[in-house]
């Protein structure tokens, strides 16, 4: 195993290894059920289960798991060993088409939100063979979705799917109206840029706070932040390099194509990109990588921190989701074309995202709702909470244009009639200069920039390609039915712009004089937290959309709000439980052992002169002691906020109690706590702090 190219993959049961083990019918087979999602029978899963078997035994797996992604946001697996007892008392090694394709994992830890009564405990896993199976350390891992047994989906992967396939039906029906007789899918396609923190493992395991929530809770802002701007593209050092060169060998085995990597704007930041793949597929590989970060940077003596903020002062980790749909033939959708016909298709299918972000704004804000990311989202430095759209100049003019019938001022003067003439041509390059949008058109895909770090890209892509979906339908509903196709979508174009308008934003979306005018003038919503905007997953337009498409059911949507709900509650609990017990057993403890040393040095130097003043002494302990009894207070006040969490009547209201008591509580212990540590000596505080988190990795 020398170049990249021999090990690339080694790890997966794909394409290549199928074409080449498995009987040429049984071949086909499979390749129909996967490209064309037709059944597939267990004669067929038979061979596929024997051929991946003997596959992995060879590598070495001892194991197979059904690998399948809850609702907790992580991937759960349950390893069997393929060993089977013969007859003779000897092992052989087994594995059934039966076992391949459905698996019945105990199910009632996960977090089913009342879909499933924990004594119906069974829930069963179904073989996705759109997403290839591969072996992770001993065990070979075959990719499932997982459902209740009344076949209510538990995971993220059974929607995914469902939202793929509405897209696909929709967007074909608009393909043909413009002639296209050959295309038979239409698939979404996604590129994960993965932001993630690397701190020594050493460092990370002296905070507790890290330990138990993921991000620190308290720390006084170090001397030397990012204020300099020079990590960004910085060198990369040797410690973290070697991270780097060993996580890509293990993803490329994975065939995953991590591709560009380089330091973000913190200190301790670096980002990684993949190249982009099926969504369904980029979802899995994004699992995988977060998981394998972690396990290397282990290796490493680090810790990969995925938290979407683990330092206060410190920019965040997000997730860029770059989106695009492109037919099974490989013609990007988003991609302006050389030709009129292929200019107005690129514009309504243009129209169909600006129609679904703005129609679907609380969805997509939903999507990446969680109580780490609400510390992004509205800070300044991510995007902010509002949605808007950023077009560039160039395409908003053209869009502008047709809304009103005027000249295009762009290279020619022309009347824009669509199906007539051809657009400008797009200088690609401009349009991705805006940071600070949430939603940026670069070229020939969207980049949804609100993900945080940590988030599946299930949610926002289930999202994004319901909306969309929803967009084609209406619009093929209305072209369908009309005479003239060109006057009819030249019309619907235009109404669908001066409709919609108001979601498009070139801007910075950092300013506050946008907030102001997004939410006042343009009636834009805006919801900076997961308390204020999940409950409106049930709002009726969004459980009409959703559940029409076949996405969810009611009762999934149901059970989606109060799971993420009671995640944010409980995220936040034990933050702030985290907070108590460090300040009564660390915190305070070290600052008031410090002020009495002080005294005490302060008396003993007066023992030689009783005059001196020792200002430093005296002022340090008084200023300690303020402090102290600040933090004594608010601690009190902190616990008092979640004993008052018990009144709360429902899901909704006791988010909504986090939201106003306790986390304002927590930022008000903290501020107590961390102007303590500026005071006190470095030998006395419990802690690492900032400055040594942020420049530990080597
Ligand atoms: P930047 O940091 O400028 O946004 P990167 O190169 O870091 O750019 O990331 C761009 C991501 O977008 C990559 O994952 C890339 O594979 C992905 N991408 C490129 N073209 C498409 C497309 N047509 N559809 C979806 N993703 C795409
Ligand atoms: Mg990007």
């Amino acid at each position: 195993m020398n170049t990249v190219s021999d090990y690339f993959g080694s790890m997966v049961f794909d394409d290549r290894v199928m074409r080449s083990r498995l009987p040429a019918e049984v071949y086909a087979s499979l390749r129909r059920t996967i490209d064309e999602g037709t059944e597939l029978d267990i004669g067929v899963a038979n061979a596929v289960a024997e051929a991946m078997k003997a596959w992995a035994v060879e590598k070495g797996a001892t194991h197979f798991t059904h690998w399948f992604q809850p609702l907790t946001g992580i991937t759960a697996e349950k390893h069997d060993s393929f060993i089977s007892k013969a007859p003779d008392g000897s092992v052989i090694m087994e594995f059934s088409g039966k076992e391949l394709i459905k698996g019945e994992p105990d199910a009632s830890s996960f977090p089913s939100g009342g879909l499933r009564a924990t004594f119906e405990a069974r829930g069963y896993t179904a073989w996705d063979p759109t997403s290839y199976a591969f072996i992770k350390g001993k065990t070979l891992c075959i990719p499932t979705a997982f459902c209740s047994y009344g076949g209510h989906a538990l995971d993220k992967k059974t929607p995914l799917l469902r939202s793929m396939e509405a897209l696909s039906r929709q967007a074909i029906r608009i393909l043909r109206l413009f002639g296209n007789t050959s295309a038979r899918r239409v698939v979404s396609s996604v590129g994960p840029e993965q932001e993630y923190f690397l701190i020594s493992k050493e460092m990370y395991d002296a905070r507790p706070d890290l330990r138990f929530t993921g991000r620190t809770l308290f720390g006084a802002k170090p001397p030397k932040g990012q204020e300099l701007d020079d990590h960004y593209f910085g060198v990369i050092k040797p410690g973290v390099a070697a991270f780097m060169e060993d996580l890509n060998e293990e993803l490329w085995k994975l065939g995953i194509l991590a591709k560009t990597e380089h330091n973000e704007v913190a200190p301790a930041q670096h980002e990684l990109a993949p190249i982009y793949t099926t969504t369904n597929i980029a979802t899995d590989h994004n699992q995988l990588t977060m998981e394998i970060m972690q396990k290397i940077a282990a290796k490493h003596g680090l810790v990969c921190l995925l938290h979407e903020k683990p330092f206060a002062g410190v920019n965040g980790s997000g997730k860029h989701n770059n989106w695009s749909i492109a037919t099974d033939s490989g013609q990007n959708l988003l991609s302006p074309g050389d030709t009129p016909y292929e200019n107005a298709q690129f514009l309504l299918f243009l129209c169909s995202v600006i129609r679904a972000v703005d129609d679907y704004q609380d969805l997509l804000r939903i999507s990446v709702a969680t109580a780490s990311n609400d510390h992004r989202l509205g800070a300044n430095e991510a995007p902010p909470a509002v949605i808007s759209i950023f077009l560039g100049d160039e395409l908003t003019a053209v869009l502008n244009a047709i809304e009103t019938d005027t000249p295009y001022t762009g290279a020619e003067k022309t009347q824009l009639r669509l199906g007539a003439d051809v657009l400008p041509k797009l200088r690609r390059d401009t349009t991705d200069r805006n940071r600070t949008s949430p939603f940026a058109f670069t070229g020939n895909k969207f980049e949804f920039r609100m993900l945080g770090s940590s988030n599946s890209i299930a949610c926002a892509n289930i999202m994004l390609n319901s909306a969309v979906a929803d967009s084609l339908r209406a619009f093929a509903d209305e072209l369908e039915k009309a005479d003239d196709f060109e006057s009819a979508l030249h019309a619907l174009i235009k109404k669908t712009v001066a409709d919609h308008k108001r979601i498009i934003f070139n801007g910075n979306g950092y300013d506050d004089a946008w907030i102001a005018e997004a939410t006042e003038k343009r009636g834009l919503s805006n919801y900076r937290t997961t308390a204020d905007c999940m409950p409106h997953l049930l709002d009726a337009k969004n459980v009409g959309m959703l559940t029409s498409l076949g996405v969810f059911s009611e009762d999934e949507l149901r059970s989606r709000r109060d799971i993420m709900l009671e995640n944010y509650c409980k995220t936040v609990v034990i933050e702030a439980n985290t907070m108590i017990s460090m300040v009564r057993k660390r915190i305070a403890p070290a600052i008031s052992r410090f002020a009495a040393d002080l005294a005490g040095q302060a008396a003993v130097k007066k023992t030689f002169d009783p005059d001196l003043r020792c200002g430093y002494e005296a002022d340090t302990v008084k200023t300690l002691s303020g402090l102290t009894d600040l933090i004594e207070d608010r601690t009190r006040a902190l616990e008092k906020s979640l004993i008052g969490l018990h009144a709360a009547e429902d899901i909704v209201e006791e988010a909504a109690l986090i939201r106003d008591t306790v986390l304002p509580g927590m930022g008000e212990l903290r501020i107590p706590c961390d102007e303590a540590e500026l005071l006190t000596a470095k030998s006395y505080w419990p802690f690492p702090t900032y400055g040594d988190l942020l420049f530990s990795a080597k």
